[in-house]
């Protein structure tokens, strides 16, 4: 199918990629955390004037199993690594991440954004911007900063991944 995009959320648990998905999807905040929904969606969409479709897949806690992990990536073209903006730990996760995709889709630049969410809860915030630009700098990638809550930034970093793949299609074929 021309102008098919494979688009996998993968961080830590609780960071948002449910929530993210959801407020993308629908335009609707999930405030209970279910940390067991793994999904898979299908939706048309128009980006930069051009109908494009996006499968996407909101994948759960097993992570931790690295063959799991492996598999999500291999059926994934473009990635958005997401941490909480409240959580060091949950940035620190998305290295081995990146590692991992650029191993299996062997090329150092795979297509990824990098998305820190809950931007909203200011008080609670311990990831400055800056980490969060250094961290994407290394992986040569877009950064943003959602709210899943306040739909900040929700549909910019989606559509911005859609346009990293296209460019990675485009020079792949030269
Ligand atoms: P996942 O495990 O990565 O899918 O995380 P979820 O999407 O289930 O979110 C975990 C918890 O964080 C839930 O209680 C959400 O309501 C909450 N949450 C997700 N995104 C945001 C956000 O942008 N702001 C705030 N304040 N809470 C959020
Ligand atoms: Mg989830």
């Amino acid at each position: 199918m021309p102008n098919l995009y494979k688009i996998t959320l993968l961080g830590d648990g609780g960071v948002g990629k449910s929530a993210i998905t959801n407020q993308f999807l629908n335009n609707q905040f999930l405030a209970h955390y279910d940390p067991t929904i793994e999904e898979s969606y299908r939706r048309q969409m128009e980006i930069d004037g051009k109908i494009c479709m996006l499968d996407i897949l909101d994948t759960a806690g097993q992570e931790e199993y690295k063959s799991m992990r492996e598999r999500y990536i291999q059926g994934g073209q473009g990635f958005l690594l997401v941490f909480s903006v409240t959580s060091p730990l949950t940035l620190q996760s998305l290295k081995e991440i990146h590692e991992l995709i650029s191993q299996v889709k062997d090329t150092p630049n795979p297509p990824v954004v990098l998305v820190g969410n809950k931007a909203d809860l200011t008080d609670q915030r311990l990831v400055s911007k800056e980490e969060g630009d250094k961290m994407a700098e290394s992986f040569s990638a877009p950064y943003f900063e959602t709210s899943a809550k306040t739909n900040v930034n929700i549909q910019e970093c989606f559509f911005e991944l859609v346009r990293v793949i296209q460019k990675k299609i485009r020079v792949d074929a030269k």
